[in-house]
């Protein structure tokens, strides 16, 4: 199986290339096809298993071809735990950008850093990848608007949950369009994540390595 065989456009499978992916792994074989449908997913799958492409590159795919003009907000919005992860995360969408024609902009925003420097670079951003406590921070601040998101990606989710994220990651859900879709990964499906799973996914395609 080969990249361009799950669906994905030719200049996303020249970004893949470049990088010397030749095939994609389980994850990515079972995930991209359902992302690119417009599906909710429900993802189990560990670090390590290439879960960030399996949903980077159809979340790219769907952006550069609904993207007419440059967006006013953010349309993608990835939560993760932790900075690291944050930075990994949107160093994986940059990389993939690189090679497609739209110019799409990825930022990450974290706490344990100062916010100012976040806010002044927010402008303009199609893909957020944040962590819980900062996003809500700068929501507040009316530095990000969640109301053009139209893709929610949660990573991670079982290490976001057991580090006490909760409540936050509630109360963003409740600032999101209705109209939008889910794609949940984590590395164990427990009751917290279960729990997340069946108020937020509608319809899922659980896919699992
Ligand atoms: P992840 O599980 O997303 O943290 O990815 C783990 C590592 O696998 C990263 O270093 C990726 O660059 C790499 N990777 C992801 N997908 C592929 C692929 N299809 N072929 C080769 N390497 C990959």
């Amino acid at each position: 199986m080969s990249f361009s065989s799950l669906g994905l456009s030719v200049s996303v499978v020249k970004a893949v290339e470049a990088l010397q992916y030749t095939a994609p792994t389980p994850i990515q074989l079972a995930a991209i096809p359902e992302v690119l449908k417009g599906k909710d997913v429900l993802g189990i799958a560990q670090t390590g298993s290439g879960k960030t492409a399996a949903y980077a590159l159809p979340i790219l795919d769907k952006t550069q071809t609904n993207r007419a003009f440059r967006n006013r907000y953010v349309k993608t919005l990835v939560l993760v735990p932790t900075r690291e992860l944050a930075l990994q995360v949107s160093e994986v969408f940059l990389s993939f950008s690189a090679h497609i024609p739209i110019k799409m902009k990825t930022l990450a925003v974290y706490g344990g850093v100062s916010i100012n420097p976040q806010m002044m670079k927010l402008q303009g951003t199609d893909i957020l990848v944040a962590t819980p406590g900062r996003l809500l921070d700068l929501v507040e601040s009316k530095a990000v608007h969640l109301s053009e998101v139209d893709t929610l990606v949660l990573d991670e989710a079982d290490k976001m949950l057991n580090m006490g994220f909760e409540e936050e990651m509630r109360q963003i859900l409740s600032l999101l369009p209705k109209q939008r879709q889910n794609l949940l990964f984590s590395a164990t499906l427990d009751q917290k994540v279960k729990a997340i799973h069946d108020s937020l996914l509608r319809d899922p395609v659980t896919v699992e390595v």
